[in-house]
């Protein structure tokens, strides 16, 4: 059932303690309140010790406390684990544990369902139902730290926003989310080990450049030609090359930080030489590294990965002209919690 009260982990810390000075209580009673939210992770003003009962009460007659819920667990044969997890309003969006020797992985999702139309990908055939809050996007941070604890014996190393939904059409709570993450009185990660990944929407990208943004950014790039991406990107005709490109010039004039481009190489779509130049020549325009990102069949079967012959070709001509490239191999794909794959099914 959705309650009218308000959660109270939509208020920002200096909101809560205008709250306790509003109601003729101490402005440091917020901040008491805003560590037992997100540094305890409480999910009942009962918890509150220190706060007294009164105080707890009011809280009570006025907020609710929201929290998702493991909803469904999914462990693959290769380690990785996928929650689906339940929103207060029953929304199911899902978030994907990645382990390697070297690193855990947490990809979250930053909407329910997708804004953007990308015709490969499953979570685009939902459509945008809502965006997600930012208690929310760090609530999926928090489980996947503790299951990364529980199964892998480490905590979660690094947070890519690849899952579900397009962050920067999010903006204001994706970035409100990793504030919490980053901040002491959340995880204190550092935002170095976070990446934000926009299927190249170069207005925000212009703004997060402007916010001094201190994560790194991927780009889901797939074409450097712009017919080919329009038709695979239908959004791409608002959203061109040429604005996309002027907007990444932007962001290392500010940033000085590299692009990840990720890229999936088709067949019959992209897999010819004049793709491969085309992507050669938009890698010149700003220091980049080009992830190619194996293709995860949706179930439509419209699209097929390319030959190894094609993406050979691709990592030839990309290492000849010096730019990094390295190949992301599938994981979780027998529980359909691969890229691209996330789509609620069970
Ligand atoms: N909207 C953001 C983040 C979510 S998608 C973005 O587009 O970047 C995360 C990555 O998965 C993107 O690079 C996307 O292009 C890729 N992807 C989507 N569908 C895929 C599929 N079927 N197989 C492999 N990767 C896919």
């Amino acid at each position: 059932m959705i309650s009218d009260k308000k959660d109270i982990r939509a208020l920002s810390k200096e909101e809560l303690r205008s709250f306790f000075v509003g109601i003729g209580d101490k402005a440091f009673r917020g901040t008491q309140v805003y560590e037992w939210l997100w540094s305890k992770g409480s999910h009942s003003f009962d918890d509150m010790t220190n706060i007294s009962k009164e105080t707890r009460a009011h809280l009570d007659e006025n907020f609710v406390i929201n929290h998702i819920k493991v909803d469904h667990f999914q462990k693959s044969s290769d380690g990785t684990i996928k929650n689906a997890v339940k929103l207060f309003d029953d929304f199911v969006v899902e978030s994907v544990l990645i382990p390697t020797k070297k690193r855990t992985t947490a990809c979250v999702s930053s909407q329910v369902g997708c804004s953007l139309d990308c015709t490969f990908c499953a979570t685009a055939k939902l459509k945008r139902m809502r965006n997600l809050n930012p208690d929310e996007i760090y609530d999926q941070v928090v489980t996947i730290d503790r299951e990364s604890r529980l199964y892998h014996d480490k905590p979660l190393s690094n947070i890519v926003f690849m899952g579900m939904g397009e962050p920067l059409m999010n903006y204001k709570n994706v970035l409100a989310s990793i504030e919490k993450i980053t901040s002491d009185e959340g995880l204190g990660m550092s935002p170095k080990r976070i990446t934000v990944s926009t299927s190249g929407v170069p207005k925000m990208i212009k703004k997060l450049a402007d916010d001094a943004v201190k994560f790194h950014l991927a780009v889901s790039l797939h074409s450097a030609i712009q017919e080919t991406r329009e038709q695979i990107m239908p959004f791409a005709k608002n959203f061109t090359l040429v604005d996309l490109r002027e907007a990444l010039e932007y962001w290392y004039s500010k940033t000085n930080r590299k692009i990840t481009y990720e890229y999936i190489v088709w067949k019959g779509i992209n897999d010819t030489w004049k793709d491969i130049e085309a992507l050669v020549t938009f890698c010149k325009y700003v220091p980049c590294k080009i992830n190619i990102i194996e293709y995860n069949p949706i179930d439509d079967g419209h699209f097929q990965q390319a030959s190894t012959t094609a993406i050979d070709d691709y990592i030839e001509a990309l290492e000849h002209n010096r730019i990094p490239v390295t190949v992301r191999r599938s994981r979780g794909k027998d529980i359909d919690a691969a890229c691209g794959q996330l789509a609620n099914k069970q």
